[in-house]
């Protein structure tokens, strides 16, 4: 089992941000099951990540480090305006991404919040899974925690993110001190993110979720992404589900973890989502409902059930999903509560 002293002594100044460092691996508690189908699920984001993810499971790699090289292809590409490099910086124009993991054979976790500098936050929340007795950090200390252990900080403000930044922050208020741009900025696309679940021919899951949280988002906002249980969560004994969209209301329902509960109860990974998603509606504050009762937002959940069943929904139609599995990669419609 390597130590952490090992680790250090292995990684390079130029370790890869995208490199899994090596883990230890405690022992997994499992009765024998050879009987799910490898299916790797994910928002619609990640069609190359679930393909990806897929080929590496079945050529018999654990499922969080598939999930994670799977998200790794969005968190580096700073055309993904969601995630990682380019992803929407906050308000300030500083770029703070969240992320969280949990694997299900050892039944561990690990999350970052508010990490500057940093490409690939479900790295940084898989090293502090590995090696550390704590499941969170944040902020600046996440940050030096990432870099002691190898990862390489840098600029992750793209310069078409900060143009949009620089556009969004000309037209934010009529009369302040920033003359108004009047060109088209998409203002609309303030979120996105990248959750990914997998499940193995043993019934092993894990899963993943990484983010650069709302574009515009107040400096030191966490969203629901790194929060274990909301963001992602996993139960290697039930299944694994995940979430994108608005984190304030994922939050307040725990969306990751209910809609595991409800597979545990004998849902289709489905009617989980969609079940998850009327507990949003019922605690959405009325500020947040238009007037016919529906929340003024859209939240979508993905799910994958042990045997290899998967599902999900969204509060709104016209969402859809990634998932792979013997018949190859594809995108699908997610089911949905309300026509939009
Ligand atoms: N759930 C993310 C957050 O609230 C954003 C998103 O998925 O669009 O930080």
């Amino acid at each position: 089992m390597p130590t952490r002293r090992d680790f250090l002594a292995s990684s390079t100044a130029a370790l890869a941000a995208a490199s899994i460092p090596p883990h230890p691996q405690p022992a997994v508690q499992r009765a024998a099951s050879r009987r799910a189908r490898p299916t790797v699920i994910a928002s619609s984001n990640g069609l190359r990540g679930v393909t990806l993810a897929y080929d590496q499971i079945i050529a018999g790699a654990d499922t969080l480090d598939a999930i994670i090289a799977g998200v790794n292809i969005q968190e580096l590409d700073p055309d993904d305006q969601s995630v990682g490099l380019g992803g929407l910086p906050n308000k300030d124009g500083v770029v703070q991404l969240d992320a969280s993991c949990m694997h299900g054979p050892t039944k561990r976790a690990g999350a970052v919040g508010c990490l500057e500098d940093i490409a690939t936050p479900s790295l940084v929340a898989k090293a502090i899974m590995d090696y550390t007795d704590h499941i969170m950090l944040v902020g600046d200390d996440a940050r030096r925690f990432a870099i002691e252990m190898g990862f390489t900080p840098q600029n992750l403000l793209t310069e078409k993110t900060r143009q949009d930044w620089l556009r969004w922050r000309a037209r934010l208020n009529a009369g302040d001190a920033y003359l108004d741009y009047d060109g088209d900025v998409d203002i609309k696309f303030t979120t996105g993110t990248i959750n990914m679940n997998a499940v193995n021919s043993a019934g092993d899951l894990s899963s993943v979720t990484t983010t650069s949280g709302m574009g515009w988002k107040v400096p030191g906002r966490v969203g629901d992404s790194p929060i274990i249980g909301a963001g992602q969560y996993c139960d290697n004994s039930v299944g694994a589900a995940g979430s994108t969209g608005r984190g304030e209301a994922n939050i307040k329902v725990c969306g990751g973890f209910l809609t595991v509960e409800f597979m545990r109860q004998g849902l289709a990974p489905q009617a989980a989502c969609l079940k998850t998603l009327e507990r949003v509606v019922a605690m959405t504050e009325s500020r947040l409902l238009d007037e016919r009762g529906r929340p003024t937002f859209n939240l979508e959940f993905y799910a994958v059930h042990k045997d290899g069943r998967y599902g999900a929904a969204a509060l709104y139609s016209g969402s859809e999903f990634a998932v792979c599995d013997a018949r190859g990669p594809r995108i699908e419609k997610s089911a949905f509560l309300y026509e939009t």
